[in-house]
């Protein structure tokens, strides 16, 4: 019994120092990357669900790696949290955002609102400053720019969270709930947050016409929404029939791998053009 201890403990701490050792790379490359401006968003295209145009995009960060691979979000961002890095990321992104949001508006795509992931590390007093001077670095209309915060990032400070809202939209700035239906949603707050858009969960879309308990919720949240006058996009729409479904109940705007997947700016110019017309 004694060896099998041994033993285990061996493997056991072994696999510790490789993560260890793993993770301390990575936030090697991860600020060797941000120094040499590899980390940068991509555009995926929002979508009026009635008429089909494109309204709007969210930004998604890829790292785009010396060796020409693409590197996704899930792949660094942990660890970009755990390192306190993504307060840096988050901020080139919200810029490079914003800048091109403002060309594209200036360019013969007018009025696209950007969306913006704010993280947790990010969602603190002094954000409303970085924004406002962001905007006012890239010229981009307040109006123009809103910022996708989780509901757990809102819950975990309620007072800065009502502050930091109020800030915000004072200036025109729109605020969305991300991956709504995940956290803890209360309808209290969603009355008292001074917030205008719910982005239903991808998880909620997913099972749309196979679960019952997805598709009430989805409806459910639909039209909860339209009561309190919010706006309201289904997230993760893959399929014909899933947008049938949501338009049938009414559901405003979507977003998915049906229209599009995160786009290189080149890219998203594109479709918007040939889909806009
Ligand atoms: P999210 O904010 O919920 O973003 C939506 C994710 O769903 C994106 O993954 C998007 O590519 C993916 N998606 C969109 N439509 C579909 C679809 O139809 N089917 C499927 N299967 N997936 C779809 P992505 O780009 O890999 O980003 C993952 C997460 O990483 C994001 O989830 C967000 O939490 C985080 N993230 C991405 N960019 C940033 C950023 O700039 N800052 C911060 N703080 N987080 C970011
Ligand atoms: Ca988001
Ligand atoms: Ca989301
Ligand atoms: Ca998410």
């Amino acid at each position: 019994a004694k060896a099998r201890e041994r033993s285990s403990w061996r493997r056991f701490d072994f696999s510790m120092v490789e993560q260890v050792t793993r993770r301390l790379a990575m936030e090697k490359n991860i600020r060797k990357g941000l120094e040499n401006g590899e980390f940068v968003p991509y555009y995926q295209p929002r979508v009026d669900i009635r008429t089909g145009r494109v309204v709007g995009m969210e930004a998604l960060v890829r790292w785009l790696k010396p060796d020409g691979t693409v590197g996704n979000p899930a792949d660094f961002i942990p660890v970009a949290e755990d390192t306190g890095l993504i307060v840096q990321l988050g901020e080139r992104v919200l810029r490079d955002a914003c800048e091109q949001a403002r060309r594209w508006h200036l360019s013969g795509l007018p009025g696209l609102r950007v969306a913006v992931n704010i993280s947790a590390h990010q969602f603190r007093a002094n954000l409303a400053e970085l924004v406002f001077a962001v905007l006012e670095d890239s010229g981009l209309d307040p109006e123009l720019l809103e910022l996708e915060i989780t509901e757990s990032t809102m819950m975990s400070d309620l007072g800065q969270t009502v502050s930091l809202l109020e800030q915000l939209a004072r200036r025109g700035i729109h605020t969305a709930i991300d991956d709504f239906g995940t956290g803890h949603s209360s309808l209290y707050y969603l009355k008292t947050f001074h917030i205008n858009t719910l982005k239903i969960d991808r998880s909620f879309v997913r099972d749309i016409l196979n679960d019952e308990n997805d598709a009430n919720i989805v409806s459910t949240v639909i039209t909860m929404a339209q009561n309190l006058s919010l706006q309201v996009v289904a997230e993760g729409v893959e399929t014909a029939e899933q947008l049938d479904f949501l338009r049938r109940h009414g559901c405003p705007e979507v977003q998915g791998y049906y229209y599009a997947r995160p786009l290189p700016v080149a890219e998203f110019e594109a479709y918007v053009r040939k889909t806009n017309g």
